[in-house]
């Protein structure tokens, strides 16, 4: 994709420009004039435009030709059908063909490689509609059941007000600081996932506005294709404004857990045996993180005088594999908590004396991300750039993965950076009707190659080893799929999509025709 050239006139432009016709450029590069009638707040202002170009992946950098500060859906709607050629919104109501630029939903622009830009079209920025949400952004249920958020409000918002009321959602992403929008546009997963499923799983209703300007409410009975189309769509389909989020009764304190093994097979025994408890006693959370030696091993989770020894173990191994759980508690459990843990951790087979536990709050567990971030942020360390790989690995191939790509790509490699996840989850808690694809396995592994360009680190060859483990994946024909991915190739599409590709573009013919909605995916372009 290329930077549309006549962006200098209309970075020119200021807020008050949504006073008068906007200008912007359709797919073709033809100027399209956005018309005062519209009656849309505007901003093509060198901020706004340069804010909405820029992602956390710090990699691309797309120039939309202007950015749409909703103050209600029907503003998003109106759009839309202006996008679609549909002029009735002025009362008029005649049709022509679409002007042909484009436009993207932006929730808090965590993406990687540009999904939530639109070059030279439309970027709707979600936290202004979060902003003006009536009577709230996030509205907990009498019943504290669920809670009815903007889809532009962060998950760290849905959890402080559902907490006020004592109760939380179920999945969590391990950032809270992403728009409900965007990870429903995903999946949303984390440690959470494999007993309650991604965040996909935990929703009873949307409020969307189709490609085609039209304002629906969709669940599993409400025009179910929608629904389930729009959850893992990519934004593809519709702009999601509300989503009705299950909610449960919140505990207030965590005991968290990190487990340190030098045996891959114990490590993977445990973390599978652990996910496929289904009593009171299993686990609340469960994810998993390589130490390497080549990499900077973070000790700052264990206690000064056991952070030596850490290190050690890890010098001395080249690679530990960290068991991360967490079991959640409260008033009524606590006489009982520590038993708890004991039985929970008996029998696991790591080297004695390596078991770390912290007492924590229930909202600085979730929230445990932001102090990495603080961390990173002051030493200039966040906004860097950040060819991030995520995927999931069938559980069948879990050995070979370990083998030719940790041991024979990562652990080869002069240095890493960044952390490397890699834990289970079931497959059960997923619903093969969304649009979010995984392996077509009972158990698959999240893996996350989290890596930050930075100091000697450029972010060419952090891709460069990033292709070379898709690669060998690709060679040794273990059946990954790719999230949060960017192809730019239409095969790699329909390679991903695998047997849903056809009812994807089914859906894209239905809701987005003209194919205007994030093209920063590259899907349609
Ligand atoms: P954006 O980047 O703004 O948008 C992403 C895509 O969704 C775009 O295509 C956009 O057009 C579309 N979109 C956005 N809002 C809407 C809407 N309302 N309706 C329709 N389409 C929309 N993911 C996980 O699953 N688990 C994790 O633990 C996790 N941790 C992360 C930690 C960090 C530090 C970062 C940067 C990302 C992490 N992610 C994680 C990835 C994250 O879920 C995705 O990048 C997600 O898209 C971010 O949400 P956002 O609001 O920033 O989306």
């Amino acid at each position: 994709m290329t930077t549309n050239p006549s962006l200098s006139i209309i970075t020119l432009m200021t807020l008050l420009m949504c006073l008068t016709p906007t200008l912007i450029k359709s797919e073709e590069g033809i100027d399209v004039l956005l018309p005062i009638s519209l009656n849309l707040t505007v901003l093509t202002d060198p901020f706004s435009i340069s804010a909405a170009s820029q992602d956390f992946g710090n990699i691309t950098s797309e120039n939309p030709g202007a950015v749409l500060c909703p103050s209600s859906p029907a503003e998003v709607a109106r759009l839309l059908r202006f996008a679609n050629g549909d002029f009735s919104y002025d009362g008029e109501s005649t049709t022509s063909s679409s002007p042909g630029f484009k436009v993207a939903a932006r929730g808090q622009g965590h993406s990687l490689r540009g999904q939530a830009s639109a070059p030279g079209g439309i970027v709707v920025n979600m936290t202004c509609l979060a902003k003006t949400a009536k009577p709230a952004a996030v509205v907990v249920s009498a019943d504290g059941t669920y809670a009815d958020v903007a889809a532009g409000a962060m998950w760290v918002e849905v959890l402080e007000a559902a907490l006020k009321r004592g109760v939380s959602p179920v999945s969590f992403t391990d950032y809270l600081y992403l728009s409900v929008g965007g990870t429903l546009s995903n999946a949303g997963i984390g440690g959470n996932v494999f007993r309650h499923g991604p965040q996909i799983s935990n929703v009873h209703e949307l409020d969307v506005i189709t490609g085609k300007g039209d304002m629906v409410t969709c669940s599993p009975k409400l025009h179910p294709e929608l629904f389930y189309g729009v959850l893992g769509g990519l934004g593809q389909f519709g702009i999601i404004t509300r989503a009705r989020i299950a909610l449960d009764h919140a505990p207030t304190r965590v005991k968290w857990l990190r487990i340190l093994y030098s045996d891959f097979s114990a490590f993977t025994k445990d973390q599978e045996r652990l996910i496929s408890m289904g009593n009171d006693l299993r686990v609340d959370f469960l994810e998993g993180q390589l130490m390497m030696s080549n990499g900077i091993v973070d000790t700052s989770f264990f206690p000064l005088s056991d952070q030596t020894r850490v290190t050690s173990l890890v010098n001395d191994h080249r690679i530990i594999y960290v068991l991360e759980i967490a079991k959640y508690y409260d008033s009524t459990t606590l006489p009982i908590i520590d038993q708890v843990i004991d039985r929970l951790t008996r029998n696991l087979g790591f080297p004695s004396g390596f078991m770390f536990v912290q007492d924590v709050p229930y909202f600085d567990f979730l929230n445990r991300v932001r102090n990495e971030e603080d961390k990173l942020r002051s030493i200039g360390l966040w906004e860097v750039p950040h060819p991030w790989l995520n995927m999931f690995v069938p559980r069948s191939r879990i050995l070979d993965f370990h083998e030719g790509v940790i041991k024979g790509l990562l652990l080869n490699q002069t240095s890493t950076s960044g952390v490397t996840l890699f834990y289970p989850t079931n497959r059960n808690k997923w619903n093969n009707l969304m649009s979010a694809m995984i392996p077509n396995e009972d158990v698959f592994y999240v893996i996350g190659f989290l890596q930050s360009a930075g100091g000697s680190n450029n972010w060419e060859d952090l891709q460069n080893l990033n292709d070379r483990i898709i690669n060998f994946c690709d060679n040794s024909g273990i059946n990954i799929k790719e999230y949060l991915m960017h192809y730019t190739r239409k095969e790699d599409w329909i390679k991903h999509f695998g047997p849903k590709w056809n009812d994807f573009l089914r859906r894209k013919m239905m809701f987005d025709p003209e194919k205007l909605l994030s093209p920063g995916q590259d899907i349609f372009n």
